[in-house]
Protein backbone atom coordinates (compact mmCIF):
# COMPACT_ATOMS: atom_id res chain seq x y z
CA UNK A 1 0.00 0.00 0.00
CA UNK A 2 1.54 3.58 -0.74
CA UNK A 3 1.12 6.38 1.23
CA UNK A 4 1.61 9.38 -0.17
CA UNK A 5 1.24 12.73 2.75
CA UNK A 6 3.88 14.84 1.37
CA UNK A 7 3.94 17.74 -1.18
CA UNK A 8 6.18 20.11 -2.33
CA UNK A 9 7.12 23.42 -1.40
CA UNK A 10 9.72 25.77 -1.50
CA UNK A 11 12.44 23.23 -2.27
CA UNK A 12 11.88 20.33 -0.18
CA UNK A 13 9.21 18.09 1.08
CA UNK A 14 6.74 19.13 3.80
CA UNK A 15 3.60 17.46 5.39
CA UNK A 16 0.42 19.16 4.18
CA UNK A 17 -1.77 21.49 6.37
CA UNK A 18 -4.64 19.94 4.96
CA UNK A 19 -5.30 16.17 5.67
CA UNK A 20 -8.19 14.96 3.81
CA UNK A 21 -7.88 11.57 2.84
CA UNK A 22 -7.88 10.14 -0.94
CA UNK A 23 -7.88 6.75 -2.03
CA UNK A 24 -5.63 5.34 -5.02
CA UNK A 25 -6.61 2.94 -7.04
CA UNK A 26 -4.93 0.53 -9.68
CA UNK A 27 -8.26 1.27 -12.70
CA UNK A 28 -7.13 -2.33 -14.12
CA UNK A 29 -8.19 -4.22 -10.86
CA UNK A 30 -10.31 -1.47 -8.82
CA UNK A 31 -8.21 -2.15 -5.93
CA UNK A 32 -7.29 0.56 -3.50
CA UNK A 33 -3.40 0.76 -3.86
CA UNK A 34 -2.52 3.48 -1.99
CA UNK A 35 -3.65 6.75 0.39
CA UNK A 36 -3.21 10.28 -0.36
CA UNK A 37 -3.37 13.31 1.91
CA UNK A 38 -4.51 15.85 0.37
CA UNK A 39 -3.26 19.71 0.54
CA UNK A 40 -5.58 22.66 0.37
CA UNK A 41 -5.99 26.30 0.26
CA UNK A 42 -3.40 26.93 3.29
CA UNK A 43 -0.46 24.46 1.33
CA UNK A 44 -1.65 26.68 -1.95
CA UNK A 45 -1.03 29.68 -0.47
CA UNK A 46 2.22 28.87 0.98
CA UNK A 47 3.33 27.24 -2.38
CA UNK A 48 2.47 30.98 -3.81
CA UNK A 49 4.12 32.75 -1.27
CA UNK A 50 7.72 30.64 -1.79
CA UNK A 51 7.23 31.06 -5.84
CA UNK A 52 6.75 34.44 -5.47
CA UNK A 53 9.97 34.88 -3.18
CA UNK A 54 11.64 33.32 -5.82
CA UNK A 55 10.63 34.90 -8.80
CA UNK A 56 12.42 38.14 -7.77
CA UNK A 57 16.16 36.21 -8.36
CA UNK A 58 14.83 33.46 -10.98
CA UNK A 59 13.67 36.03 -13.29
CA UNK A 60 17.02 37.86 -13.70
CA UNK A 61 19.10 34.54 -14.50
CA UNK A 62 20.33 34.42 -18.14
CA UNK A 63 19.05 31.98 -20.37
CA UNK A 64 21.99 30.16 -20.23
CA UNK A 65 21.31 29.29 -16.55
CA UNK A 66 17.84 27.77 -17.09
CA UNK A 67 19.48 25.82 -19.99
CA UNK A 68 21.89 24.19 -17.97
CA UNK A 69 18.81 24.05 -15.16
CA UNK A 70 16.69 22.74 -17.53
CA UNK A 71 19.32 20.17 -18.46
CA UNK A 72 19.81 19.21 -15.53
CA UNK A 73 15.62 18.34 -15.18
CA UNK A 74 15.75 16.43 -17.71
CA UNK A 75 18.42 14.13 -17.38
CA UNK A 76 17.09 14.09 -13.57
CA UNK A 77 13.56 12.49 -14.92
CA UNK A 78 14.60 10.62 -17.75
CA UNK A 79 16.67 8.64 -15.10
CA UNK A 80 13.35 7.71 -13.21
CA UNK A 81 12.27 6.59 -16.46
CA UNK A 82 11.37 2.99 -15.27
CA UNK A 83 10.34 3.80 -12.09
CA UNK A 84 7.43 6.40 -14.06
CA UNK A 85 6.74 4.01 -16.40
CA UNK A 86 5.48 0.93 -13.20
CA UNK A 87 3.35 4.50 -12.22
CA UNK A 88 1.72 5.33 -15.25
CA UNK A 89 0.83 1.69 -15.74
CA UNK A 90 -0.10 0.90 -11.92
CA UNK A 91 -2.27 4.11 -11.15
CA UNK A 92 -3.65 5.59 -14.77
CA UNK A 93 -3.58 1.65 -16.46
CA UNK A 94 -1.78 2.84 -19.66
CA UNK A 95 -1.10 -0.43 -22.23
CA UNK A 96 2.74 -1.24 -22.11
CA UNK A 97 3.71 0.42 -25.36
CA UNK A 98 1.99 3.77 -24.74
CA UNK A 99 3.46 4.35 -21.08
CA UNK A 100 6.37 3.75 -22.55
CA UNK A 101 6.12 7.05 -24.39
CA UNK A 102 4.53 8.75 -21.76
CA UNK A 103 7.24 8.20 -19.53
CA UNK A 104 9.65 9.10 -22.17
CA UNK A 105 8.06 12.35 -23.08
CA UNK A 106 7.86 13.74 -19.68
CA UNK A 107 11.71 14.20 -19.64
CA UNK A 108 12.09 14.80 -23.33
CA UNK A 109 10.04 18.21 -22.82
CA UNK A 110 12.21 19.34 -20.80
CA UNK A 111 14.92 19.40 -23.74
CA UNK A 112 13.05 20.06 -25.82
CA UNK A 113 12.31 23.71 -24.04
CA UNK A 114 15.52 23.90 -23.54
CA UNK A 115 16.52 23.99 -27.13
CA UNK A 116 13.68 26.34 -27.79
CA UNK A 117 15.10 28.79 -25.30
CA UNK A 118 18.80 28.48 -27.27
CA UNK A 119 17.31 30.08 -30.20
CA UNK A 120 15.22 32.93 -28.55
CA UNK A 121 15.70 36.27 -28.85
CA UNK A 122 14.33 37.96 -25.51
CA UNK A 123 15.28 41.78 -27.02
CA UNK A 124 14.83 42.98 -29.98
CA UNK A 125 14.02 46.60 -31.59
CA UNK A 126 11.45 47.46 -32.88
CA UNK A 127 10.81 50.56 -34.99
CA UNK A 128 12.76 52.92 -32.43
CA UNK A 129 11.95 50.66 -29.30
CA UNK A 130 13.68 47.86 -27.50
CA UNK A 131 11.39 45.40 -27.20
CA UNK A 132 12.26 43.08 -24.43
CA UNK A 133 10.14 39.59 -23.65
CA UNK A 134 9.89 39.61 -19.31
CA UNK A 135 8.70 36.83 -17.71
CA UNK A 136 5.61 37.21 -16.83
CA UNK A 137 5.33 36.32 -12.85
CA UNK A 138 4.14 33.56 -10.72
CA UNK A 139 2.79 30.52 -13.08
CA UNK A 140 -0.12 28.18 -11.83
CA UNK A 141 -0.03 24.91 -13.37
CA UNK A 142 -3.24 22.79 -13.34
CA UNK A 143 -3.04 19.91 -14.99
CA UNK A 144 -5.23 16.16 -15.31
CA UNK A 145 -4.57 12.52 -15.26
CA UNK A 146 -4.39 11.61 -18.69
CA UNK A 147 -0.99 12.60 -18.99
CA UNK A 148 -0.23 13.00 -15.70
CA UNK A 149 3.85 13.27 -15.76
CA UNK A 150 3.92 14.77 -18.96
CA UNK A 151 1.78 17.90 -18.39
CA UNK A 152 3.49 18.79 -15.02
CA UNK A 153 7.28 18.47 -16.73
CA UNK A 154 5.26 20.07 -20.03
CA UNK A 155 4.17 23.16 -18.38
CA UNK A 156 6.84 23.57 -16.08
CA UNK A 157 9.69 23.48 -19.10
CA UNK A 158 7.55 26.30 -20.83
CA UNK A 159 7.46 28.57 -17.69
CA UNK A 160 11.14 28.22 -16.38
CA UNK A 161 12.59 28.12 -19.39
CA UNK A 162 10.72 31.56 -19.94
CA UNK A 163 12.07 32.84 -16.57
CA UNK A 164 8.57 32.39 -14.34
CA UNK A 165 8.39 30.49 -11.35
CA UNK A 166 5.57 28.03 -10.58
CA UNK A 167 2.95 26.09 -8.41
CA UNK A 168 2.05 23.13 -10.17
CA UNK A 169 -1.25 21.45 -8.78
CA UNK A 170 -1.44 17.95 -10.55
CA UNK A 171 -4.97 15.64 -10.55
CA UNK A 172 -5.05 13.87 -7.37
CA UNK A 173 -6.03 10.34 -9.24
CA UNK A 174 -1.89 10.55 -10.39
CA UNK A 175 -0.26 10.91 -6.87
CA UNK A 176 2.04 7.96 -7.46
CA UNK A 177 3.26 9.34 -11.18
CA UNK A 178 3.41 12.95 -9.29
CA UNK A 179 5.71 11.75 -6.45
CA UNK A 180 7.81 10.30 -8.57
CA UNK A 181 8.69 13.47 -10.94
CA UNK A 182 8.78 15.12 -8.08
CA UNK A 183 11.33 13.49 -6.55
CA UNK A 184 13.70 13.19 -9.98
CA UNK A 185 13.08 17.86 -10.12
CA UNK A 186 13.92 17.68 -6.53
CA UNK A 187 17.33 15.90 -7.72
CA UNK A 188 17.82 18.37 -10.27
CA UNK A 189 18.83 20.59 -7.62
CA UNK A 190 17.05 24.06 -8.79
CA UNK A 191 16.64 26.65 -6.22
CA UNK A 192 13.91 26.77 -3.91
CA UNK A 193 10.34 28.21 -4.42
CA UNK A 194 10.94 27.87 -8.32
CA UNK A 195 8.67 25.19 -8.15
CA UNK A 196 6.46 24.11 -6.25
CA UNK A 197 3.83 21.08 -6.50
CA UNK A 198 0.59 20.78 -4.79
CA UNK A 199 -1.39 17.90 -4.90
CA UNK A 200 -4.83 18.90 -4.04
CA UNK A 201 -8.73 19.04 -5.34
CA UNK A 202 -9.56 21.35 -7.71
CA UNK A 203 -12.08 22.65 -6.05
CA UNK A 204 -9.90 23.42 -3.20
CA UNK A 205 -6.04 23.78 -4.16
CA UNK A 206 -7.44 24.50 -7.91
CA UNK A 207 -9.15 27.25 -7.20
CA UNK A 208 -6.95 29.30 -4.17
CA UNK A 209 -4.05 28.83 -6.87
CA UNK A 210 -6.59 30.39 -9.59
CA UNK A 211 -7.85 33.03 -7.88
CA UNK A 212 -4.88 34.30 -5.96
CA UNK A 213 -3.66 37.66 -6.56
CA UNK A 214 0.34 36.91 -6.66
CA UNK A 215 -0.77 34.46 -9.44
CA UNK A 216 0.08 36.32 -13.08
CA UNK A 217 -0.44 33.69 -15.29
CA UNK A 218 -2.26 30.47 -15.45
CA UNK A 219 -2.04 27.43 -17.62
CA UNK A 220 -4.46 25.07 -17.66
CA UNK A 221 -5.55 21.68 -19.03
CA UNK A 222 -8.52 19.65 -18.81
CA UNK A 223 -12.59 20.02 -19.28
CA UNK A 224 -14.50 22.80 -21.33
CA UNK A 225 -16.32 23.22 -18.13
CA UNK A 226 -13.56 23.84 -16.17
CA UNK A 227 -11.96 25.96 -18.68
CA UNK A 228 -14.32 28.27 -18.72
CA UNK A 229 -15.22 28.66 -14.73
CA UNK A 230 -11.29 29.42 -14.70
CA UNK A 231 -11.08 32.08 -16.92
CA UNK A 232 -14.47 33.73 -15.60
CA UNK A 233 -12.56 33.74 -12.09
CA UNK A 234 -9.22 34.64 -13.25
CA UNK A 235 -10.42 37.88 -14.89
CA UNK A 236 -11.23 39.09 -11.57
CA UNK A 237 -7.52 39.99 -11.55
CA UNK A 238 -6.77 39.95 -15.40
CA UNK A 239 -4.34 36.71 -14.53
CA UNK A 240 -3.02 35.93 -18.49
CA UNK A 241 -4.73 32.39 -18.95
CA UNK A 242 -3.61 29.44 -21.42
CA UNK A 243 -6.47 27.24 -21.43
CA UNK A 244 -6.07 23.42 -23.24
CA UNK A 245 -9.58 21.94 -23.40
CA UNK A 246 -11.53 19.03 -25.01
CA UNK A 247 -11.90 18.36 -28.29
CA UNK A 248 -14.16 16.18 -31.23
CA UNK A 249 -11.30 15.92 -33.45
CA UNK A 250 -12.82 14.70 -37.05
CA UNK A 251 -10.85 12.39 -39.16
CA UNK A 252 -11.27 13.25 -42.96
CA UNK A 253 -11.06 10.34 -45.04
CA UNK A 254 -10.88 11.71 -48.42
CA UNK A 255 -12.58 9.48 -51.37
CA UNK A 256 -9.03 9.14 -52.90
CA UNK A 257 -7.63 7.51 -49.59
CA UNK A 258 -5.92 4.39 -49.69
CA UNK A 259 -7.50 2.05 -47.13
CA UNK A 260 -4.90 0.39 -46.00
CA UNK A 261 -3.08 3.18 -44.84
CA UNK A 262 -6.23 5.06 -43.72
CA UNK A 263 -8.15 2.27 -41.63
CA UNK A 264 -4.92 1.95 -39.25
CA UNK A 265 -4.07 5.34 -39.05
CA UNK A 266 -7.70 6.31 -37.94
CA UNK A 267 -7.92 3.54 -35.45
CA UNK A 268 -4.38 4.79 -33.94
CA UNK A 269 -6.24 8.56 -33.73
CA UNK A 270 -9.11 7.14 -32.54
CA UNK A 271 -7.87 4.81 -29.72
CA UNK A 272 -4.40 6.67 -28.81
CA UNK A 273 -4.20 6.27 -24.76
CA UNK A 274 -7.03 4.21 -24.72
CA UNK A 275 -9.34 6.95 -26.10
CA UNK A 276 -8.96 9.26 -22.70
CA UNK A 277 -6.94 12.01 -25.35
CA UNK A 278 -8.30 15.59 -26.21
CA UNK A 279 -7.24 15.35 -29.33
CA UNK A 280 -8.57 11.64 -30.33
CA UNK A 281 -9.95 11.55 -33.59
CA UNK A 282 -13.90 10.72 -32.61
CA UNK A 283 -15.56 11.36 -35.57
CA UNK A 284 -15.00 9.60 -38.75
CA UNK A 285 -15.90 11.47 -42.14
CA UNK A 286 -15.82 8.79 -44.49
CA UNK A 287 -17.44 9.21 -48.46
CA UNK A 288 -20.99 7.92 -48.94
CA UNK A 289 -19.82 6.12 -52.29
CA UNK A 290 -16.81 4.04 -49.63
CA UNK A 291 -18.96 3.35 -46.87
CA UNK A 292 -19.52 -0.59 -47.25
CA UNK A 293 -15.44 -0.91 -47.75
CA UNK A 294 -14.71 1.47 -45.08
CA UNK A 295 -16.66 -0.08 -42.55
CA UNK A 296 -15.75 -3.68 -43.56
CA UNK A 297 -12.08 -2.93 -43.12
CA UNK A 298 -13.06 -1.22 -39.73
CA UNK A 299 -14.48 -4.30 -38.43
CA UNK A 300 -11.76 -6.88 -39.66
CA UNK A 301 -9.04 -4.20 -38.04
CA UNK A 302 -11.00 -4.28 -34.91
CA UNK A 303 -10.01 -7.85 -34.16
CA UNK A 304 -6.79 -6.72 -33.23
CA UNK A 305 -7.70 -4.12 -30.67
CA UNK A 306 -7.48 -5.13 -27.31
CA UNK A 307 -9.04 -4.16 -24.36
CA UNK A 308 -7.40 -5.63 -21.48
CA UNK A 309 -4.98 -5.98 -18.50
CA UNK A 310 -1.89 -2.98 -19.46
CA UNK A 311 0.87 -5.21 -18.56
CA UNK A 312 -0.01 -7.68 -21.33
CA UNK A 313 1.75 -6.73 -24.54
CA UNK A 314 -1.43 -7.75 -26.58
CA UNK A 315 -3.19 -4.66 -24.96
CA UNK A 316 -3.74 -1.83 -27.24
CA UNK A 317 -6.40 -0.24 -24.62
CA UNK A 318 -6.37 -0.15 -21.53
CA UNK A 319 -9.36 0.69 -18.39
CA UNK A 320 -10.83 4.07 -17.99
CA UNK A 321 -9.10 6.20 -15.31
CA UNK A 322 -12.26 5.88 -12.91
CA UNK A 323 -15.30 4.22 -11.94
CA UNK A 324 -16.78 7.66 -13.05
CA UNK A 325 -14.70 7.68 -16.35
CA UNK A 326 -16.35 4.09 -16.94
CA UNK A 327 -19.75 5.07 -16.12
CA UNK A 328 -19.36 8.30 -18.75
CA UNK A 329 -18.33 6.41 -21.36
CA UNK A 330 -21.24 3.61 -21.02
CA UNK A 331 -23.73 6.52 -20.67
CA UNK A 332 -22.64 8.13 -24.20
CA UNK A 333 -22.76 4.11 -25.52
CA UNK A 334 -26.12 4.16 -24.65
CA UNK A 335 -27.10 7.68 -26.06
CA UNK A 336 -25.60 6.44 -28.91
CA UNK A 337 -27.98 2.84 -29.51
CA UNK A 338 -31.01 5.22 -27.75
CA UNK A 339 -30.42 7.87 -30.88
CA UNK A 340 -30.30 5.32 -33.65
CA UNK A 341 -26.94 5.07 -34.05
CA UNK A 342 -25.50 1.60 -35.23
CA UNK A 343 -23.12 -0.42 -33.19
CA UNK A 344 -20.33 -1.74 -35.65
CA UNK A 345 -18.21 -3.05 -33.03
CA UNK A 346 -18.42 -3.03 -29.41
CA UNK A 347 -20.67 -1.83 -27.49
CA UNK A 348 -22.09 -1.84 -23.83
CA UNK A 349 -20.42 -3.40 -20.83
CA UNK A 350 -17.37 -4.77 -20.05
CA UNK A 351 -14.45 -7.01 -22.78
CA UNK A 352 -15.79 -10.68 -22.80
CA UNK A 353 -13.74 -12.68 -19.87
CA UNK A 354 -13.28 -9.39 -18.00
CA UNK A 355 -14.38 -9.43 -14.22
CA UNK A 356 -12.76 -6.72 -12.91
CA UNK A 357 -11.58 -3.31 -13.76
CA UNK A 358 -13.00 -0.55 -15.65
CA UNK A 359 -12.17 -1.45 -18.95
CA UNK A 360 -15.36 -0.75 -21.97
CA UNK A 361 -14.95 -2.26 -25.30
CA UNK A 362 -13.81 -0.36 -27.75
CA UNK A 363 -17.04 0.83 -30.01
CA UNK A 364 -17.12 2.39 -33.01
CA UNK A 365 -20.74 3.48 -34.13
CA UNK A 366 -21.87 3.68 -37.98
CA UNK A 367 -25.06 5.56 -39.41
CA UNK A 368 -23.86 8.82 -37.12
CA UNK A 369 -25.32 12.29 -37.67
CA UNK A 370 -23.73 15.48 -36.71
CA UNK A 371 -26.89 16.01 -34.48
CA UNK A 372 -26.10 12.75 -32.66
CA UNK A 373 -25.14 13.21 -28.70
CA UNK A 374 -21.85 10.82 -29.74
CA UNK A 375 -20.93 13.18 -32.75
CA UNK A 376 -20.95 16.36 -30.44
CA UNK A 377 -20.12 15.63 -27.07
CA UNK A 378 -16.39 14.35 -25.98
CA UNK A 379 -16.81 10.96 -24.48
CA UNK A 380 -13.14 10.54 -23.81
CA UNK A 381 -12.86 7.27 -24.13
CA UNK A 382 -12.46 4.43 -26.87
CA UNK A 383 -16.03 5.20 -28.77
CA UNK A 384 -15.79 6.47 -32.06
CA UNK A 385 -18.35 7.61 -34.71
CA UNK A 386 -18.24 7.39 -38.66
CA UNK A 387 -20.50 9.90 -40.84
CA UNK A 388 -20.45 10.21 -44.45
CA UNK A 389 -20.22 12.78 -46.77
CA UNK A 390 -21.13 13.34 -50.37
CA UNK A 391 -18.55 15.72 -51.41
CA UNK A 392 -15.66 17.17 -50.19
CA UNK A 393 -17.38 20.47 -49.54
CA UNK A 394 -19.87 18.78 -47.35
CA UNK A 395 -16.71 17.05 -45.23
CA UNK A 396 -15.45 19.99 -44.92
CA UNK A 397 -18.66 21.35 -43.19
CA UNK A 398 -18.94 18.65 -41.07
CA UNK A 399 -15.79 18.61 -39.97
CA UNK A 400 -16.15 22.78 -38.74
CA UNK A 401 -19.39 22.04 -37.60
CA UNK A 402 -18.66 21.41 -33.96
CA UNK A 403 -18.00 23.57 -31.14
CA UNK A 404 -14.40 22.31 -30.53
CA UNK A 405 -11.01 23.06 -32.86
CA UNK A 406 -8.28 21.31 -31.19
CA UNK A 407 -6.69 18.84 -33.83
CA UNK A 408 -8.07 17.02 -37.02
CA UNK A 409 -6.40 14.49 -39.46
CA UNK A 410 -6.73 14.39 -43.17
CA UNK A 411 -6.07 10.94 -45.06
CA UNK A 412 -5.86 11.02 -48.73
CA UNK A 413 -3.45 9.85 -51.59
CA UNK A 414 -2.81 12.99 -52.51
CA UNK A 415 -1.23 15.72 -50.06
CA UNK A 416 -1.84 18.95 -52.23
CA UNK A 417 -5.47 18.32 -52.03
CA UNK A 418 -5.56 17.53 -48.41
CA UNK A 419 -2.85 20.43 -47.49
CA UNK A 420 -5.98 22.59 -49.15
CA UNK A 421 -8.95 20.52 -47.12
CA UNK A 422 -6.45 21.60 -44.24
CA UNK A 423 -6.05 25.40 -44.76
CA UNK A 424 -10.07 25.30 -44.71
CA UNK A 425 -10.12 23.50 -41.15
CA UNK A 426 -10.77 25.37 -37.84
CA UNK A 427 -8.32 23.50 -35.57
CA UNK A 428 -5.09 24.39 -33.93
CA UNK A 429 -3.53 21.33 -35.81
CA UNK A 430 -3.54 19.54 -38.86
CA UNK A 431 -2.55 15.99 -39.34
CA UNK A 432 -2.24 14.92 -42.65
CA UNK A 433 -1.84 11.10 -43.48
CA UNK A 434 -0.02 11.02 -39.88
CA UNK A 435 -0.61 10.54 -36.16
CA UNK A 436 3.02 11.60 -34.78
CA UNK A 437 2.86 14.58 -32.39
CA UNK A 438 5.80 17.49 -33.38
CA UNK A 439 7.19 19.04 -30.35
CA UNK A 440 7.90 22.08 -32.12
CA UNK A 441 5.07 23.10 -33.73
CA UNK A 442 2.09 24.98 -31.32
CA UNK A 443 -0.34 23.16 -30.00
CA UNK A 444 -3.97 24.13 -29.07
CA UNK A 445 -7.00 25.11 -29.89
CA UNK A 446 -9.71 26.86 -31.93
CA UNK A 447 -12.91 27.57 -30.92
CA UNK A 448 -14.10 26.05 -27.71
CA UNK A 449 -11.15 23.76 -27.38
CA UNK A 450 -9.23 26.64 -25.40
CA UNK A 451 -6.87 30.24 -25.88
CA UNK A 452 -3.38 29.84 -26.34
CA UNK A 453 -0.67 27.47 -27.74
CA UNK A 454 1.82 25.37 -25.84
CA UNK A 455 4.94 23.92 -26.84
CA UNK A 456 7.70 25.45 -28.79
CA UNK A 457 8.20 29.33 -29.03
CA UNK A 458 4.45 29.88 -29.14
CA UNK A 459 4.55 27.81 -25.78
CA UNK A 460 7.54 29.92 -24.30
CA UNK A 461 5.91 33.07 -25.31
CA UNK A 462 2.64 32.22 -23.08
CA UNK A 463 4.94 32.72 -20.10
CA UNK A 464 6.57 36.03 -21.81
CA UNK A 465 5.38 39.53 -21.63
CA UNK A 466 6.52 41.83 -24.08
CA UNK A 467 8.01 45.75 -22.76
CA UNK A 468 8.79 48.41 -25.17
CA UNK A 469 11.71 50.56 -23.65
CA UNK A 470 11.71 53.45 -26.04
CA UNK A 471 14.62 56.29 -26.20
CA UNK A 472 17.13 53.87 -24.99
CA UNK A 473 17.97 52.91 -28.93
CA UNK A 474 21.10 54.04 -30.66
P1 LIG B 1 -11.22 18.58 -14.91
O1 LIG B 1 -12.25 18.49 -13.84
O2 LIG B 1 -11.33 19.66 -15.89
O3 LIG B 1 -9.81 18.65 -14.17
C1 LIG B 1 -8.59 19.10 -14.70
C2 LIG B 1 -7.79 19.69 -13.57
O4 LIG B 1 -8.43 20.87 -13.07
C3 LIG B 1 -7.67 18.75 -12.37
O5 LIG B 1 -6.43 18.92 -11.76
C4 LIG B 1 -8.80 19.24 -11.49
O6 LIG B 1 -8.71 18.86 -10.17
C5 LIG B 1 -8.67 20.73 -11.68
N1 LIG B 1 -9.88 21.48 -11.29
C6 LIG B 1 -11.15 21.03 -11.18
N2 LIG B 1 -11.97 22.01 -10.76
C7 LIG B 1 -11.20 23.11 -10.61
C8 LIG B 1 -11.47 24.46 -10.19
N3 LIG B 1 -12.69 24.88 -9.85
N4 LIG B 1 -10.44 25.33 -10.17
C9 LIG B 1 -9.20 24.96 -10.51
N5 LIG B 1 -8.88 23.70 -10.89
C10 LIG B 1 -9.87 22.79 -10.96
O7 LIG B 1 -11.14 17.21 -15.66
P2 LIG B 1 -11.32 15.76 -15.04
O8 LIG B 1 -12.28 15.77 -13.90
O9 LIG B 1 -10.01 15.22 -14.76
O10 LIG B 1 -11.98 15.04 -16.29
C11 LIG B 1 -13.30 15.35 -16.70
C12 LIG B 1 -13.36 15.58 -18.19
O11 LIG B 1 -12.39 16.55 -18.59
C13 LIG B 1 -13.01 14.38 -19.05
O12 LIG B 1 -14.07 13.50 -19.21
C14 LIG B 1 -12.59 15.04 -20.34
O13 LIG B 1 -13.69 15.38 -21.12
C15 LIG B 1 -11.92 16.28 -19.90
N6 LIG B 1 -10.45 16.15 -19.89
C16 LIG B 1 -9.75 16.75 -20.87
C17 LIG B 1 -8.38 16.64 -20.90
C18 LIG B 1 -7.55 17.24 -21.95
O14 LIG B 1 -6.45 16.77 -22.19
N7 LIG B 1 -7.99 18.30 -22.60
C19 LIG B 1 -7.73 15.93 -19.91
C20 LIG B 1 -8.47 15.34 -18.88
C21 LIG B 1 -9.83 15.49 -18.89
P3 LIG B 1 -9.54 17.56 -9.72
O15 LIG B 1 -8.68 16.43 -10.16
O16 LIG B 1 -9.66 17.67 -8.24
O17 LIG B 1 -10.88 17.60 -10.41
MG1 LIG C 1 -12.63 17.00 -12.01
Amino acid sequence: MYRIDQIYIDGAFVTPHGDEPFALFNPATEAVIGHVRLADEVDAAHAVAAAKRAFTTFSRTAPRERIDMLLRMHAAVLAREDDLLDAIVEEYGAPASRARWMARHASEVLRDAAGVLENYAFTRRMGTAEVVMQPIGVAGLITPWNNDAGFITGKLAAALAAGCTAVVKPSEMSALQTRVVTEALHAAGLPPGVFNIVTGRGDTVGAAISTHPDVTKLSFTGSTAVGKHILRTAAESLKRTTLELGGKSPVIVLDDADFDKAVPLTLQAGFMNSGQACIAGTRILVPQARLAEFEARMVAAMADVRAGDPRDAATTIGPMVSQKQWDRVQRYIGIGIDEGARVLAGGPGRPDGVQAGWLVRPTVFSDVTGDMTIAREEIFGPVLSILTYRDTEEAIAIANDTPYGLQAYVLSSNVARAREVASRIEAGRVLVNTVTHDPAAPFGGFKQSGIGREYGTFGLEAFLEPKAVLGVAA
